[in-house]
This record gives structure tokens, C-alpha cells and sequence, in this order.
């Protein structure tokens, strides 16, 4: 019996060790860390052997292959051992797809990713598909394949994930953009975080689909280097396109093989610029699909926002308080500011991951009327915007009720407040999820 070594205890480790089970493998689960119990209770539930706090190296090295979650960089003394013996090591959804026949629509990018990926659900699942929906969201892809029954589905999947596939090829395949972020696990080459995206496009064949945002400067450089199969589906807010999705006055045109659909701007549910790009996107996967029309225009018409992504959460004395707590890197902010048509107080900070700020100047100077800062060290906002909003305007507070308090305090009636950190939010959440219900319940208490 084969022997299937899963590194890493959490969604897709556990994911990949019970579709290792189900398929008759001898299977062993080893984590650094320690498992939540959550993940535990799976694992005994399957009768799966497993170790948490550290790793077995003789019950590791004899694995025939090696299934390594995303979260273990490749440079992990273990990873490099099993690498020097030669060991084939694969990430959760290249195991996966070996058992599944399914049509796979996977989203990849910088940014966008969930919101795409949601809204691509959302549209195959109001057309009756019979889809299930994975990857970074939600239940992991190979334990759906292991327990459920899908004829598509729609994947998020983020570079880490694609870094250990080689055969995987989803039969659509979009990324959403490429702006830097996580250069930190790509020796600081943004060469290889790009190559790290595109191997979403690698196995593609001439029948399937390639759907990317061709404003996007990046992704049309390395374009211009490779060579794809794939049908190619550009969309553009900038220019027309012969295939794919474009800007026309007030609505967006989808152009797929011989068939085109208007959709307008108004109807859309989730606002600003960039849901504008994730709105295309959805649109051309659906399209390729083979979804009617109608049922493209109502979906997208009906889409909830999502929490944590330009979400509203309350209006309190006429402001407007929005949660955008995923918004942790500078493109991201750039966005949630954008689609800004009230003044502004901005909450913003945490863990700065390198941001260079000035790249908000134009529209800090036109919108934010104030800045409450929410992160231990909040020296770089201060000196990048201190003298756009006045010494006066800017305030460093250390919790979610500290900033809400203190912005409520700059808004009147008619303003916005929007919580859209540009940083990651270790330095005093648990991660965005944590920062933006914190947030969400200090507004709730005003
Ligand atoms: P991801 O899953 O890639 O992190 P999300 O859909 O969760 O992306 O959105 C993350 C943040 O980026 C949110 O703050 C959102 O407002 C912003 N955002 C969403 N779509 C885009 C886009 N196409 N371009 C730039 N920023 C975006």
C-alpha cells in the first residue's frame, strides 16, 4: 500500500488525508504545531494517524509522496530533506484533481480572489449547477472531492497553493490581478511571485479559458512572454475588446464567441472600481459557462457583499461606518477610497508590509478629512499624510473601540467611516476577520 505523508493539520492537510483514506492509502498526518480541535475531531472521526507538535522524521521520510499545505514554506528543513531524497512532494488541489473529473473555474490574484470566486458561485449556483465551491473558502477542496459530488467547481486558489502543482488544469482559469504582495516567501523577486500566479495557465488546452484584467500592467507584461493555448478573455475598463468584457457609457459588454449581453453599471451589486473588474470576470466564467444571460444580470444584481470587503455595516447619526477590514495591502485601500463619494475618516494601520503610502497621496487629499490610526507602530502614516490632513486630524489609537470612538468623534452627518487598513493586523487582532467583527461590534455600541 502506497504510503501518503500530509504536513500540515488544518483545512486542506485534513482535506487531503481523509481523500487519502477514501482512496485506500496507507496515510500518516504530521503538524509543527498544534491541531485545533475541530480538525482533530475529523481526523479521529476517518481513524487517521497523526501527530501534532513536532515531526516524526521516521515516520515522514518513508512517505511515497508528500502532500505539504500551503502555509509550509518550501524552505522548512524537513521540506528540504524530503526534497534532497527526491521524494514527490504536491500541494492539497493537484492531489485532489487526480480524483475528480469535475470542471474547475480556479481564481487566482492579488487581489479580488474571494469576491470573484463568491460571485462566480453565486452565478453557476442561481443557474442550477450543481457546484461546490473551495479552495481558500470555505471546506477544502479534496474533502469535498473525498465526500461530496459536484459537476463544477469553483476554486480560490492563492500562489502558495499553485507553488507545488504540476499536472492540475482547471478548465477556466482567471486571475483577478497582480500587484505585490507576500514578496517575502519569493526571495523578494517579484519575477517569481508573477511565474508563481501564472501557473494557474500552465496545462491549459485550446478549449478552455483564460479570463485576466488586461489594465493590469503585470499580467500583460509576463503575457507578452509566454505563449498560452487558451481561449484568451481580456476585460478592460480602459479599452475595447474583441473577446472578452469592456466599459460602454454606463454598462459593461460581454463579448463571448458570437453571442454579446449588456449588463448596466447600476445594476450591480457590489460597488466601486475594482467589483467593477470582479463583476467582468464573473460575467466571461459565467459566459463560458453556458449561463443564459438573465440569469448573469439578476445574479449579479442580487449578490450580497461580502464581510470584511467594503461591507456596511451601520449608519449611525447619518455616517456611514464600513468595514473593509481585508483590505490589507495598499492596491486594496487604493479601491475602498476610491469608491468613496462621501468625505472620509479613514481607520488605517497595523502591520505595514512594506507600503509605500504615497501611492494614496491624490486621493487622501481629496477625500479623508481625518485619519485614526489602529496599529502599534504607526510612524510611516504619520510622516506620508500628516501634512495632506493637518496635525490635528490624525490620532493613534489600540483598539477596535478606541478608533471607532475617536473617528466618530471627526465625522458629521453625510460622512463615511471606513475601516480599510492597508496592513495585515497581527500586531493587535488574531488576523481580518478578527479586526473587522471587533470593528463592527464597536460600532454597534456607539
Ligand atoms: P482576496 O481574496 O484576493 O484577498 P478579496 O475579494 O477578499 O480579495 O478582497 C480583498 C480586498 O481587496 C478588499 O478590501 C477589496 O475591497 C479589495 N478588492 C477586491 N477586488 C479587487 C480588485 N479587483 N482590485 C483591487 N482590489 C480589490
Amino acid at each position: 500500500m502506497a504510503r501518503i505523508v500530509v504536513l500540515g493539520g488544518a483545512e486542506s492537510g485534513v482535506g487531503a488525508a481523509v481523500l487519502a483514506k477514501v482512496k485506500g492509502f496507507d496515510v500518516f498526518l504530521s503538524d509543527n504545531g498544534t491541531i485545533k480541535e475541530e480538525y482533530l475531531k475529523t481526523l479521529r472521526e476517518w481513524n487517521i494517524p497523526f501527530e501534532q507538535c513536532g515531526h516524526s522524521e521516521e515516520l515522514i521520510l518513508n512517505a511515497d509522496e508528500v502532500v505539504k499545505s500551503p502555509g509550509i514554506p518550501s524552505t522548512a528543513p524537513l521540506v528540504r530533506k524530503l526534497a534532497a531524497q527526491g521524494t514527490h512532494i504536491v500541494s492539497e488541489i493537484e492531489f485532489a484533481a487526480r480524483y475528480d473529473n469535475a470542471k474547475k473555474i480556479c481564481i487566482t490574484g492579488s487581489n479580488g480572489k474571494t469576491t470573484t470566486t463568491s460571485l462566480i458561485h453565486y452565478l453557476l449556483k442561481e443557474s442550477g449547477l450543481n457546484v461546490g465551491l473551495g479552495g481558500n473558502i470555505g471546506k477544502s477542496y479534496a474533502l469535498q472531492v473525498a465526500t461530496e459530488k459536484h459537476d463544477y467547481y469553483v476554486l480560490e486558489i492563492s500562489s502558495f497553493q499553485l507553488d507545488d502543482t504540476y499536472d492540475f488544469r482547471p478548465d477556466i482559469a482567471v486571475i483577478t490581478n497582480i500587484t505585490p504582495d507576500h514578496l517575502d516567501r519569493y526571495d523578494h523577486k517579484m519575477e517569481n511571485y508573477v511565474r508563481a500566479k501564472f501557473k494557474i495557465t500552465r496545462n491549459l488546452r485550446p478549449e478552455d479559458c483564460f479570463i485576466f484584467d488586461s489594465d493590469d500592467k503585470i499580467t500583460i507584461e509576463h503575457l507578452s512572454k509566454i505563449v498560452l493555448q487558451a481561449k484568451m478573455l481580456p476585460y478592460s475598463q480602459e479599452k475595447k475588446v474583441e473577446q472578452g468584457a469592456y466599459l460602454e457609457d454606463d454598462k459593461i459588454v460581454v463579448k463571448y464567441e458570437e453571442s454579446e449581453t449588456d449588463i448596466y453599471l447600476k445594476d450591480l451589486a457590489l460597488g466601486g472600481r475594482h467589483n467593477i473588474y470582479n463583476s467582468m470576470a464573473a460575467a466571461l466564467a459565467a459566459k463560458a459557462t453556458g449561463i443564459k444571460d438573465d440569469v448573469i444580470r439578476n445574479s449579479l444584481k442580487s449578490f450580497s457583499p461580502i464581510e470584511h470587503r467594503l461591507e456596511p455595516v451601520l449608519s449611525v447619526k447619518d455616517v456611514m461606518y464600513i468595514n473593509d477590514s481585508k483590505a490589507t495591502n495598499i492596491d486594496s485601500a487604493w479601491y475602498a477610497l476610491d469608491a468613496q463619494t462621501r468625505p472620509v475618516v479613514w481607520i488605517v494601520g497595523g502591520t505595514d508590509k512594506g507600503n509605500d503610502y504615497s501611492v494614496l497621496d491624490e486621493l487622501v487629499t481629496g477625500k479623508v478629512k481625518a485619519i485614526v490610526c489602529l496599529g502599534v507602530d504607526n510612524s510611516k502614516i504619520h510622516a506620508a499624510y500628516e501634512h495632506i490632513v493637518g496635525s490635528a486630524n490624525i490620532v493613534d489609537t489600540l483598539s477596535a473601540d478606541e478608533a471607532v470612538k475617536a473617528a466618530s468623534r471627526f465625522a458629521s452627518a453625510g460622512d463615511v467611516v471606513l475601516l480599510s487598513p492597508c496592513c495585515a493586523s497581527f500586531d493587535l487582532f488574531h488576523d481580518y476577520e478578527d479586526r473587522g467583527r471587533q470593528f463592527k461590534e464597536a460600532v454597534r455600541r456607539l
